[in-house]
């Protein structure tokens, strides 16, 4: 058995378009604190921590089983978490992404892969360790969520990468 372990999570990607307005949004604001490069932008679903290389396969093939439906998003809350997380939220969270964190939750349970016992909060964070808030008001920023991704994140020279090891469509309703 390999003993590499992956530092893995499913994840909804920004697409490049709103990544875009997003990153031209944010770093015209006075945000301080560490910028999430824009191909990193991303609202995270289930984080699994350091999952042995061997365990992959089984992830990949319960992730095909998810048949849940696709939804349109708006990060409409420029929000503050934690210790300086400078995030943007959605106000009103869709039926069809709650659906989407159960079904992954309960099948990543059944493969013995223990979740964060803290309540699912949607967020897509914009800085890390910032001191001070933006000042300006957020647009509302939209788009059709129609997949999710499970991501394997690398700490390298030039920052955090995430590798994208499957993708899986979400069906129209
Ligand atoms: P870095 O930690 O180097 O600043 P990062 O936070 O982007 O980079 P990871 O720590 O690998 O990279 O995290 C990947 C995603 O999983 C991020 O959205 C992060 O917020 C989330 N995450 C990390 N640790 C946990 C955890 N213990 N519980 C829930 N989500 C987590
Ligand atoms: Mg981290």
């Amino acid at each position: 058995m390999s003993e590499e372990n992956l530092r893995l999570f499913f994840a909804l990607p920004c697409p490049p378009e709103q990544a875009a307005a997003i990153c031209a949004w944010r770093d015209d604001q006075a945000i301080d604190g560490r910028a999430v490069p824009r191909d990193n932008l991303h609202l995270t679903l289930a984080f699994l921590g350091a999952q042995p290389k061997d365990h992959l396969d089984a992830l990949l093939q319960m992730a095909a089983t998810v048949q849940t439906d696709s939804f349109s998003l708006t990060l409409d809350r420029l929000t503050t978490i934690g210790k300086g997380f400078i995030c943007l939220q959605p106000s009103t969270t869709p039926p069809a992404l709650l659906q989407l964190v159960e079904a992954l939750s309960e099948r990543l349970a059944a493969l013995g892969v223990i979740l964060d016992c803290r309540p699912f909060l949607p967020h897509l964070t914009l800085s890390r360790q910032a001191r001070c808030r933006p000042q300006k008001p957020a647009p509302d920023f939209s788009w059709h969520v129609d997949r999710f991704v499970l991501y394997r994140s690398r700490n390298t020279e030039d920052g955090v990468h995430y590798d994208e090891l499957g993708s899986w469509p979400l069906a129209a309703p």
